[in-house]
């Protein structure tokens, strides 16, 4: 057992059995032990890969589409980029590399990033010391203004509560004590809002994701401004589990071993596009549509092009980024914007 685990496991017996969005919460964020406070989870030798870091038409893609929706916005000087959950600043990086083809944009752009790893933070530093990154624990600090905001696979790692169907009422699923380990357990009904269901059906519901897109909602609501938010969810809301471990590439179990695992759970869009108004939500639409739509081929052709010798790497970071069987339509964005701007690239349709 991890130390977090014994941890975890004094505090049950002594209080009783925790919601699952705490244990998730714990198992991430934990200020010593928690999965993102530690290690560096992303690449090969890590946990898991992600879009930005198969390929950099992933970054320079959103460059330009937050270069063409800056544009819509008025073009204000300064204008916030943030980003949530950076990783290793790579999306970051290559966005702005992109960006600087409109040079008024790159010059009124300030850069800010919500992170709670500090290894990780420590990383974007490096890559991003250019571009003098401000960074922050969560939404609250940002300043005030017009703002651009992009979160890559990061409302996934967000703690979830989840509900069990029994006897025609919701549970609220807890974690307890089992043997060495944890087990899940029903815990006190609760009323909620949730669509139709059968026995033993489990809901989940992304409180903490929630509480983010009505932040986000409110300010691009009460000053221009956009988000896009990418990552895997399902477009509407629907019994089912997700909550998944993640380790060395690998499933793993969610319980065992808290903290040395990654934690997600799918994204309800439709939730979060509740959650976001007054502004308007964008889509989702899936990613690989949205990075065709965004000309993700043509600028393949033309990397390939100019780097004969990675033109195989290049090719397979594109298929890899959209097609259906691979990211493509498991991975999917969504856009939040201003009531008054026109729908964003990519949002057309
Ligand atoms: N966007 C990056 C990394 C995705 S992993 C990429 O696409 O490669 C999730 C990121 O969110 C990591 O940087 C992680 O440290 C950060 N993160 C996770 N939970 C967080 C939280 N509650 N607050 C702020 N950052 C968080």
């Amino acid at each position: 057992m991890t130390p977090l685990g014994e941890q975890l496991r004094a505090r049950i017996r002594a209080e009783g059995a925790i919601p699952v969005a705490e244990f998730m919460a714990l198992a991430l964020s934990h200020p010593e032990h928690g999965y993102y406070r530690g290690r560096d989870p992303l690449g090969r030798g890590g946990d898991f890969i992600t879009a930005p870091e198969i390929s950099q038409m992933f970054g320079e893609l959103i460059g330009l589409w937050c270069s063409v929706v800056w544009r819509s916005m008025g073009a204000p000087d300064p204008v916030i980029l943030c980003e949530l959950g950076p990783g290793r600043g790579t999306l970051m990086a290559d966005l702005l590399r992109a960006a600087a083809l409109d040079v008024a944009f790159r010059r009124a752009l300030r850069v800010h990033l919500v992170e709670i790893s500090p290894a990780l933070r420590n990383r974007q530093a490096a890559t991003l010391a250019d571009a003098r990154p401000i960074w922050h624990d969560d939404l609250a600090t940002l300043p005030a203004g017009p703002l651009l905001a992009v979160g890559n696979e990061f409302f996934d790692a967000l703690p979830i509560r989840q509900f069990v169907r029994r006897a025609g009422a919701w549970r609220e699923r807890v974690v307890d004590l089992a043997d060495n380990g944890f087990a899940f357990v029903d815990g006190p009904s609760v009323e909620i809002a949730a669509p139709p269901a059968k026995e033993g059906d489990l809901f989940e519901r992304g409180d903490a994701a929630c509480v983010l897109a009505e932040r986000l909602g409110a300010r691009i609501a009460d000053r221009p401004g956009a988000a896009l938010v990418i990552d895997y969810g399902h477009t509407a809301t629907a019994p089912g589990e997700t909550l998944q471990a993640v380790a060395r590439h690998a499933s793993a179990d969610v319980l065992a071993d808290p903290g040395t695992a990654d934690l997600t759970a799918h994204v309800d869009f439709q939730a979060l596009a509740n959650a976001a108004l007054p502004a308007r939500a964008w889509g989702p639409v899936n990613q690989g549509a949205f990075l065709r739509g965004l000309g993700i081929e043509l600028r393949a052709e033309r990397l390939m092009l100019a780097n004969p010798e990675c033109a195989a790497s290049i090719e397979a970071g594109c298929r890899r980024l959209i097609d259906a069987a691979e990211m493509g339509t498991l991975f999917k964005v969504m856009a939040i914007s201003h009531p008054s701007l026109p729908a964003p690239p990519g949002f057309e349709d």
